[in-house]
């Protein structure tokens, strides 16, 4: 049984007592469709790329997908009990939400917010950094069920990675599958823990009361 069933795996309770924890922050993602036909300036401000600006305990992001599709990431700190609107589907209630928590903000940052179309909830949960377990036989793990980690651009990339692997080493016919599964893991939780710990320290870093340290953080990984 493998289970790649994601964040809230079923299948993880018969390798793993862990269980997701909140990290503290929440994001709210919007979207504008459209964007350089409809709103030419925000277009302008998001570039060919993203544009990402940082603030004390707060952050918003925009990034450019294909089609003129641009997803919109508000990001602050808030309890797990946090909820945008007592009705999350009231699109208006969420945005006045947001408008507030992001009030003050240049006019052009907040229009990605006012012309944003319907708005998704999710407090971000992440597993312990270099979760493991004892090999069980006939049980596996792999992608966020395995590694849940902050959504800083490894998760989706990783799980497509290890579906690959375990697929090869199963293919691979060992006679002893169960040795190439429990090795598959120790590669697969290498891996997954030095990413688990970028990321960890990323989303600290992103989302924290002093924003100058997400702007050190591009920084450093610029290339050289
Ligand atoms: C806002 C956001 C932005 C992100 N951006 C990026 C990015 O830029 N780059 C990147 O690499 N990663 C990114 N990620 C992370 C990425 O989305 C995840 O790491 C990735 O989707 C994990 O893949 P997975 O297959 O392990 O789990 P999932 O994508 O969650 O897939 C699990 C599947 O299992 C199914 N399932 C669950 N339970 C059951 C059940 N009981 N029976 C049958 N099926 C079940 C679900 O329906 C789902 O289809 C982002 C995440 C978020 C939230």
């Amino acid at each position: 049984m493998v289970g790649a069933d994601g964040a809230w795996s079923r299948v993880r309770p018969a390798v793993s007592p862990a269980t997701p924890q909140y990290t503290g922050v929440t994001l709210v993602e919007s979207a504008l469709d459209d964007i350089d036909a409809r709103h030419p300036d925000l277009a302008r401000l998001v570039g060919d790329g993203s544009v990402a600006v940082y603030g004390v305990n707060r952050a918003l992001v925009a990034q450019r997908n294909s089609g003129g599709h641009v997803k919109v990431y508000a990001q602050f700190r808030v309890p797990p009990d946090w909820r945008p609107a007592p009705d999350p589907a009231d699109a208006e209630a969420v945005r006045s939400t947001l408008l507030a928590l992001f009030d003050g903000w240049a006019a052009p940052v907040l229009d990605l917010l006012r012309h944003g179309g319907t708005f998704v909830h999710r407090p971000l949960y992440v597993l312990p950094v270099s979760h493991s377990w004892p090999h069980v036989p006939g049980v596996t793990l792999l992608g966020d069920a395995a590694h849940l980690m902050p959504p800083l651009g490894a998760g989706a990339n990783l799980a497509m990675l290890e579906g690959a692997e375990l697929a090869e080493a199963i293919a691979a016919d060992p006679g002893d599958l169960d040795e190439a599964v429990r090795a598959f893991e120790e590669r697969m939780w290498e891996r997954a823990g030095t990413w688990a710990t970028i990321t960890a320290a990323g989303l600290e870093r992103l989302v924290s009361p002093d924003p100058t340290e997400a702007l050190a953080l591009f920084d450093e990984v610029q290339p050289s």
